[in-house]
């Protein structure tokens, strides 16, 4: 056991909030809000909180694991997570989510700039390419000791509570007959067995390709599916005397915002539902194994926590991003998003 001293910290589940900067087309509001300080006030140092008042002129005040501001780089929170990545290397079951509202920076702390998904651990890269890299370099190093890893990985996309696999390979006809994007629901995940990480770079281009492509035809629908990619590792010593099998689990969660359902309909309105609910377990689930550790947990609720229900329990660690911004317009629902996660705090 290499990492237990991630162990001794309090509980298994941790939440990092992170605020991302503002965008060039919010400049101006910005100027207002960075003046606005009772709005928002963040302590990343001591305190780790974030308090103001709300768009009802009422205070609030959240405490997370980790506060990271507009300025906190990749790699600097990387640093935050990298031993809690290489506890799967000893065993354990980890599972990363990014929460919050579409826009928040979810893909960006998982993912990394579009730019640099290929995974040069360049400034850009994300929490998801800078934990294959640090996987492939451990295990190497493990190699030379004589263990010997089988890594394989899946990447699904849960969409409206139906699956779909993204390494499996995509049928043309499937796809003009629906018209719009011929994936196929499934039971069956596609386990590809990895051999380096430049490999797994390239499958996960290819499934953020596969989203992007869905995405442009239903209308942006991947900040409506969650993202799932699992890396699964087996180690066993060459002499046969130990063996460990790990999990990580990073998950790209479907927009958080709350949708009116006055002003939406039909597939809109659906697809609101589904994320509603599917976010809704997520929390139920998560509260659930901190309030009393092996007690009952409802994963059956969502196909995602049916989906993690290996991931998540027992003696896994769980980290959560919330993801949002410091716009005042987005206010409440940057308040939903912290409420939410200091729930599952
Ligand atoms: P989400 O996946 O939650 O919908 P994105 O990750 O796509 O949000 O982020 C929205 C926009 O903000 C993107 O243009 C992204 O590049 C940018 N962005 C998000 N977080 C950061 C950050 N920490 N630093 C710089 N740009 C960011
Ligand atoms: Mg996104």
């Amino acid at each position: 056991q290499l990492h237990n001293s991630y162990l001794n910290l309090k509980g298994n589940i941790r939440v990092f909030c992170r605020f991302r900067p503002r965008l060039r087309h919010e400049a101006e509001e910005a100027k207002v809000a960075f003046h606005d300080e009772q709005r928002i006030s963040l302590q990343s140092e001591m305190l780790k909180s974030v308090t103001g008042l709300s768009e009802h002129c009422n205070s609030y005040d959240f405490h997370f694991d980790q506060v990271f501001g507009p300025q906190a780089c990749q790699a600097e929170i990387f640093e935050e997570l990298s031993l809690l990545v290489q506890s799967a290397l000893d065993g354990y079951k980890v599972a990363i989510f990014a929460y919050g509202q579409t826009g928040g920076g979810k893909t960006y702390t998982m993912d990394g700039d579009q730019g640099n998904r290929s995974g040069d651990r360049t400034s850009g890269a994300g929490v998801i390419p800078r934990s294959v890299d640090l996987i492939f370099q451990e295990v190497a190093e493990l190699r030379s000791k004589g263990w010997d890893f089988e890594l394989t990985c899946t990447l699904l996309e849960v969409y409206n509570e139906s699956v779909f696999d993204l390494l499996a390979p995509r049928d043309a006809k499937e796809r003009s007959a629906h018209g719009t994007d011929g994936r196929q629901a499934v039971e069956q995940f596609t386990f590809r067995r990895v051999q380096e990480a430049s490999q797994v770079h390239r499958l996960l281009a290819k499934a953020a390709r596969e989203r992007h492509t869905a995405s442009t035809a239903c209308n942006d629908r991947s900040s409506r599916s969650h993202a799932l990619f699992q890396l699964a590792l087996q180690g066993s010593q060459a002499n046969g005397s130990a063996r460990c099998s790990g999990l990580l689990s990073f998950v790209d969660l479907a927009g958080s915002e709350r949708v009116v359902a006055s002003q939406v309909q039909g597939e809109r309105l659906r697809e609101a539902q589904y994320i509603n609910r599917s976010l809704s377990a997520l929390g139920d689930v998560i509260e659930a194994l901190k309030r009393k550790p092996g007690g009952h947990v409802p994963y059956r609720n969502s196909r995602l926590t049916m989906l993690l229900k290996d991931s998540l329990g027992g003696d896994a660690k769980a980290l959560m991003f919330v993801n949002v911004s410091m716009c005042l317009g987005q206010l409440p629902e940057t308040l939903s998003s912290l409420r939410f996660a200091s729930k599952v705090h």
